[in-house]
């Protein structure tokens, strides 16, 4: 694997030891970076700070990422503890759950605004403070994103709106943040089981389907997406920048 010996990053969006953030975390820093877990609310805080420990030295800190105080806050913190950043892993989602069943057309304006914000506008808004503390390190940015931003995923529905939208966000912040030397790219992971997932009706289904046809003929497991992320997140990927690379077994490729 990739090596980060002595780079700081930011992880946004560990729930619990579930949590696809919680894999890349433990990824990076088994190759040697130092980090900051973000975590929305303090029912999570105590199994965030039991998760952390187990980290190198690492930083745990509130921020709900709909709250731009949170943000400056959180961001003032990494600065004076970090002095700077290198990497930032964004694995942020939300929709209402009656937004996550049945058809795409009952979305209200509030449930789409809200999946919107929580999922598509904090990538911006983690970005535009993360980049200033990146300036000078070959910084690099990655989100999570998944295949219902590219093709209709049943359910999935106004959060594969807002995954398009994510990952046109990587392209545009990309060509913002390449000058700067700052990369911005994407992990479409396959279906895992996780908090957010579990809020997906049927989703049991889809990992029944997809481990039936995948090129692979099975799931995708969280360390192999986090292992991608170590690798968008080092050197070893410095010529890689408003990508979206797909890890999950192949599955994206299939026409029926
Ligand atoms: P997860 O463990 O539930 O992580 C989602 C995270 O988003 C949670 O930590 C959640 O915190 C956080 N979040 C929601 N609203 C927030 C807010 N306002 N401020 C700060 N944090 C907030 O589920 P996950 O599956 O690992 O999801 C991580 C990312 O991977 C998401 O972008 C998801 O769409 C993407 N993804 C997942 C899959 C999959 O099958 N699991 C596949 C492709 C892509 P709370 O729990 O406190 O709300």
């Amino acid at each position: 694997m990739p090596q980060l010996d002595g780079k700081l990053g930011i992880v946004f969006g560990v729930a619990n030891k579930r949590s696809l953030a919680w894999a890349i975390a433990r990824a990076l820093d088994s190759a040697g970076a130092r980090l900051a877990l973000a975590y929305q609310g303090e029912r999570f805080e105590k199994g965030v700070r039991e998760l952390a420990s187990g980290l190198r030295n690492a930083l745990v800190l509130p921020c709900d990422v709909t709250r731009d105080g949170d943000l400056d806050s959180l961001f003032e913190r990494v600065r004076s503890s970090f002095g700077a950043l290198d990497l930032a892993v964004h694995a942020v989602a939300y929709a209402k759950p009656e937004d996550l069943e049945g058809g795409y057309l009952a979305t209200s304006r509030e449930g789409f605004g809200l999946a919107h914000d929580v999922s598509v506008y904090s990538l911006t808004a983690i970005a535009r403070r993360a980049a200033p503390l990146m300036e000078g390190r070959e910084g690099s940015i990655v989100t999570l994103t998944y295949l219902g931003g590219e093709r209709v995923v049943p359910n999935y529905n106004v959060m594969g709106v807002a995954k398009a939208a994510l990952e046109s966000s990587v392209r545009y912040l990309a060509a913002d943040l390449g000058p700067a030397g700052v990369r911005v790219n994407a992990i479409s992971a396959g279906p895992v089981r996780t908090l957010s997932s579990a809020g997906v009706s049927g989703f049991v289904g889809i990992l029944d389907r997809v481990a039936q046809s995948a090129p692979l003929r099975r799931n995708v497991e969280p360390e192999e997406i986090a292992e991608a992320a170590v690798f968008l997140l080092s050197r070893a990927a410095r010529g890689i920048t408003g990508e979206v690379l797909h890890v999950d077994c192949g599955f994206h490729v299939l026409g029926v």
